[in-house]
């Protein structure tokens, strides 16, 4: 084969598989990367345990991806999330599969999958140039020649790869330049929107929870005709702003489309009882407490922080005697419990997201080998493309089999 100069934008999992696996073929590979060290954003990834894959068939994978997901077939058929864990294992890291088939390391560090990523890079002779931020790409006739940094050096190339990530997290240094780069090229860009993503509350009573977390809760979000939109069982957050935690971020994407708003969330904060269940319960406890004053009868049942605003939101007078309570009160405490709800206004930023949904037009792309359907030679990888999926390892599947994909065919 003719060996081609590559040169991979990005440092992230979409643009080191795609290096590697294109020096891998013979070609010379410059990989570059803004940041003084690669895969910033893997390290912090599954809160440093790196949630690297799930463990679904292919239709899984695709169905967890609801940005877009038809648009990877290709990609997941090349390079599976199998093949993925082969590959991880072959790089001498061992793998584990946890609840909801997440996959992680056994050793619980995505430090060690950067570790293991960076010898892949090694073992194939990519040169790797951090401190080296991408300004644009220059192309002439509608085909790459080359890439220009911002200090005004012109590196030339056959090919170039954009893996420059999406703007979540901008700290880590994806802050989306790619998506100017792309533009200038001709591409388009669809609306780029936070996913996986904290929400925003407009009841007072919220604030007064802060840092409280509620785990083995079960959420219900309804539209503003009540329909139910999604619902889920684990665990939350109460912030200053609104809510968080698992189950308010996987439960985010699916929010996307009523654009956060008029969104009502039902927390059922006992879901191991039914209503009539919890009665008898809350029965029982009033019984024992039945002198005390009601705000002192809710210690067993709910933790402190809860019970203030539990209280205020049930109506019940605080300081009436537990026997005195009626059962219609009793009930609407029941209720309450079953049922707390909080009115959700807007999501947080983009910035606050684990994910960027929108970006490169999927159809400006070839899904067999990711190069764009405009420029010749340029190529694109994981999360700037208008891909994006739900918590779980979806996302980096996505990142490394994109990668995979380009490097392939670059
Ligand atoms: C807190 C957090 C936790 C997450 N946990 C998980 C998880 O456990 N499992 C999962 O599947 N997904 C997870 N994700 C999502 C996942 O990390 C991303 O989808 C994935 O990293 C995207 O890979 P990428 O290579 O496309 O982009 P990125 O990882 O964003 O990498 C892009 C790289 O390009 C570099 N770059 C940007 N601009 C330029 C430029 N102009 N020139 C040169 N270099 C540039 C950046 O510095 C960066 O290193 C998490 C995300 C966050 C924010």
């Amino acid at each position: 084969m003719n060996t081609k100069n590559v040169i991979v934008v990005g440092g992230g999992p979409a643009g080191i598989m795609a290096a590697g696996i294109a020096a891998h073929r013979g070609n010379k590979v410059i990989l570059l990367e803004k940041n003084d060290r690669l895969g910033k954003k893997l390290l912090i990834s599954g809160k440093g345990r790196c949630n690297i894959t799930n463990d679904a068939d292919i239709e899984g994978l695709i169905e967890n991806t609801p940005g877009n997901g038809n648009f990877l077939y290709s990609a997941f058929y090349t390079f599976s999330n199998q093949d993925l864990i082969s590959f991880i294992n072959e790089l001498g890291l061992e793998t584990k599969v946890e609840r909801g088939g997440r996959v992680f390391p056994v050793s619980d560090s995505a430090r060690d999958v950067v570790s293991a990523l960076m010898r892949f890079l090694n073992k194939n002779n990519v040169k790797i140039m951090t401190g080296s931020p991408v300004r644009n790409i220059i192309y002439q006739n509608d085909k790459v020649s080359g890439v220009g940094l911002t200090d005004g050096t012109v590196l030339e190339a056959d090919s170039v790869v954009l893996a420059v990530g999406g703007m979540s997290y901008p700290g880590t240094g994806s802050t989306g330049d790619g998506y100017e780069m792309a533009k200038k090229l001709g591409h388009t860009i669809t609306p780029l929107k936070p996913s996986l993503v904290p929400l925003v509350t407009e009841d007072e009573w919220v604030k007064d929870l802060q840092g409280l977390s509620l785990k083995n809760i079960s959420v219900s979000f309804k539209n503003n005709r009540g329909k139910e939109i999604y619902s889920d069982f684990g665990e939350m957050i109460f912030t200053h702003f609104g809510v968080s935690g698992p189950v308010i971020l996987s439960a985010s994407r699916h929010l996307l489309a009523y654009d956060f708003k008029d969104i009502t969330l039902s927390v059922d904060l006992k879901p191991a009882l039914s209503e009539e269940k919890l009665d008898e319960r809350v029965q029982r406890d009033f019984e024992k407490y039945s002198r005390k004053q009601y705000k002192n009868s809710l210690d067993e049942l709910l933790p402190q922080k809860l019970i203030p605003v539990v209280i205020e939101l049930s109506a019940i007078d605080p300081y009436k005697p537990v026997h005195q309570i009626t059962k219609e009160e009793r009930k609407r405490l029941v209720a309450l419990l079953k049922r707390l709800e909080v009115t959700i206004v807007a999501a947080r930023s983009i910035k606050e997201a684990i994910v960027t949904a929108g970006g490169i037009k999927t159809n400006e792309i070839n899904p067999s080998t990711m190069e764009s359907r405009k420029i010749k030679g340029l190529y694109f990888a994981g999360e700037i493309i208008d891909v994006d999926a739900y918590t779980g390892g979806f996302n980096l599947t996505i990142a490394f089999s994109t990668g995979y994909l380009a490097g392939m065919n670059c």
